[in-house]
């Protein structure tokens, strides 16, 4: 099994949808043991639930943006597993009313909400799992979309954000590379999870998705999973910084149809 005898800490499972929970069932079947957090007490009893199909799984809470819950977290893999070779961090958020119409109206808050959840808190939990990894090196993954790179109709300030998260993907690669460290981010095509349904008209950009990318069918949790499990192993150990695409190759696509009729 690709990840035999590898711990790692997966951070964003709501629901049976979540790509994070896609991600924990890959590198699990892999042989990963995996510590798994929850957001908060009216998610806990969903992801225990979850993780009954786990071998020996660690179950902790976590909020990312409190810095106490971080630390905590980082107090409690370090007791129950001692090491770490690798995290997962598939967490985002934003208010339901910055998903919906112009980018141009994003209030202060909604801007700050969304760049502290779904940005910041990637370089927060790595400045805290970085010590548990650095004895053997590791790999770090987040999850991104493309609305981030380019533009998407009410993707808005999360797309702002997932640029900013890119960037610091970058970064963080550039700091960890040489403590045998490497960062990457995972670009899904749209799935419908909690957090994609808060975006306006996630139907219709998942019906434009499938029409329109090279492999002519949505993105699968599975897949996500499975890219994943790639990342976090040592088959991936020359790539690091990067931006890996899981989307039916919807990206590489300019100009999809010139007769709409046609398709
Ligand atoms: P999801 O709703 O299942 O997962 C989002 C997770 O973020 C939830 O587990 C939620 O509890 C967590 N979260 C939000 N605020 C948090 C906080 N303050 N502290 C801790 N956790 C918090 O949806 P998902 O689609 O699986 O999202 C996972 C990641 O994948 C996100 O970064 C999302 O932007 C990204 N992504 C999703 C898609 C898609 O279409 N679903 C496409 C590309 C990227």
């Amino acid at each position: 099994m690709l990840l035999e005898g590898k711990k790692g800490l997966v951070v964003g499972i709501a629901n049976k949808r979540s790509l994070a929970w896609g991600i924990a069932q890959s590198v699990s079947r892999e042989g990963a043991r995996l510590a798994v957090t929850y957001q908060g007490e009216r998610l806990e009893e969903n992801v225990r639930k979850l993780a009954e199909e786990l071998t020996d799984p660690v179950i902790l809470p976590c909020d990312v943006t409190r810095d106490e819950e971080l630390d905590a977290l980082a107090e409690a893999v370090r007791r129950e597993m001692g090491s770490l070779d690798f995290v997962v961090h598939a967490v985002a958020f934003a208010l339901r009313e910055e998903l919906d119409g112009e980018y141009v109206q994003t209030s202060r808050e909604g801007y700050r909400i969304a760049q502290d959840v779904s940005s910041y808190s990637l370089t927060a939990l790595a400045r805290r799992m970085v010590p548990l990894m650095e004895a053997k090196g590791g790999s770090i993954v987040t999850l991104t979309y493309l609305g981030g790179p380019r533009v998407v109709p009410h993707y808005n300030v999360m797309g702002v954000a997932k640029a900013a998260l890119e960037a610091s993907v970058r970064y963080l690669a550039a700091d960890l590379g040489p403590r045998g460290i490497r960062v990457n981010a995972i670009s899904a095509g749209p799935v419908k999870t909690i957090a994609a349904s808060g975006v306006h008209g996630i139907s219709k950009m998942l019906e434009y998705h499938r029409r329109h990318a090279p492999l002519r069918r949505n993105t699968e949790q599975s897949e996500v999973g499975d890219a994943a499990a790639f990342l976090v192993s040592d088959l991936s150990r020359g790539v690091t910084g990067d931006v890996l695409y899981v989307d039916s190759g919807f990206h590489v696509m300019g100009m999809a149809e010139l007769d709409p009729a046609a398709s």
